[in-house]
């Protein structure tokens, strides 16, 4: 028989995987794709540099996974969005995904209601997140129009948010596991925390569309004892997803395990083809021009009234940098400008 995928060398997973890596990987015999996002330093120096409490901290590190994996997806040179409004505690993450690989995050929250949270035991990331919505945009720049998806938050947390989205906006059968944790590793300044995070999409994508019917993830306002529409999924999705039910959150983040060896602990009865892998970095893309440019765009009323002791001073909520400008610098290029 031919088979058009001798030629490709076969050999086994490696052992041990670099961190803020993206892996893409397919499995020709289920027709699946997906990609494992496995992040140490990226997602620590985003998160470290922010001193969110704890669970806000592991929610927007959730985020920050979910984005990777999506945003770098794209075929193209742009940014990819992902932000959340809701009523919870945390009132918004906002995650922007550069291509090919940069990252940059921050959460807006309410302190009280978090401290609140967590007493009660309540700090879920459903219950952090509450009723909403999470919008996910693709920006390819000025010329281009902005696509934006929006998928209502009702309680739920970020993986079932992606399933919703991609089962009703895409529909394609997708499955996301997300995982985020802190590692405690002693050093010469005693231990200090690490945050780590990693995950895996999956998703059904077979030639033929109606394979690629789906089940309702739940019935929704259908009164009790009504007779539910009985989806038959596909074989090879109901296999697909059933293995990825079986990854541990440990398996996304532990050092010791390879995104490799993931791939194969999962997939090696079918055979699982991996790509090269792609970096991820933490960086933002504020910069003094950029505020600049921003606080002209603001009347000058407003702008007065940002003068604290003679300065006008702007902290980028992403990365923290600080700006100081005299109000004669914006002042003096605006009436240039006019
Ligand atoms: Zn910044």
């Amino acid at each position: 028989m031919n088979n058009p995928n001798l030629s490709i060398p076969v050999r086994a997973p490696a052992q041990t995987g670099p961190d803020d890596t993206i892996l893409p990987f397919e499995v020709n015999a289920l027709d699946l794709r997906g990609r494992i996002v496995r992040l140490g330093p990226a997602v620590d120096a985003i998160l470290s540099g922010h001193d969110y409490p704890l669970p806000v901290a592991k929610l927007l590190g959730e985020a920050i996974v979910l984005t990777v994996m999506l945003g770098s997806a794209l075929k193209f040179e742009g940014r990819f969005i992902l932000q959340t409004q809701s009523d919870g505690p945390v009132r918004m993450l906002v995650v922007d995904f550069t291509s090919p690989g940069t990252v940059r995050a921050c959460a807006r929250f309410d302190a009280e209601r978090i401290a609140a949270a967590i007493a009660a035991d309540a700090a879920a990331p459903g219950h952090l997140l509450g009723q909403g919505h999470l919008a996910m945009t693709i920006d390819q720049g000025p010329d281009m129009s902005r696509y934006q998806g929006l998928v209502p938050l009702e309680g739920k947390d970020l993986e079932h948010a992606a399933h919703e989205y991609f089962l009703r906006s895409e529909q394609i059968p997708t499955r996301v596991r997300l995982a985020v944790a802190e590692e405690f590793r002693g050093g010469e300044n005693g231990a200090r925390r690490h945050w780590r995070a990693g995950g895996i999409l999956l998703q059904f994508l077979p030639k033929a569309a109606e394979r690629a019917r789906q089940a309702d993830l739940d019935p929704g306002d259908a009164p009790p004892g009504t007779e539910l529409d009985v989806v038959a999924e596909d074989d090879a999705w109901v296999e697909g997803r059933s293995l990825v039910a079986t990854v541990d959150d440990i398996e996304l983040i532990d050092p010791a395990t390879s995104s490799e060896r993931l791939a194969y602990r999962l997939f090696h009865e079918r055979g699982v083809r991996v790509f090269r892998t792609a970096p991820v970095h933490a960086q933002c893309s504020c910069s003094r021009q950029s505020v600049e440019t921003m606080l002209q765009s603001f009347p000058q009323e407003d702008r007065d009234d940002m003068v604290e002791n003679g300065k006008i001073t702007v902290t980028c909520e992403f990365c923290s940098s600080t700006y100081v400008f005299g109000p004669e610098e914006i002042a003096a290029t605006d009436s240039a400008s006019a």
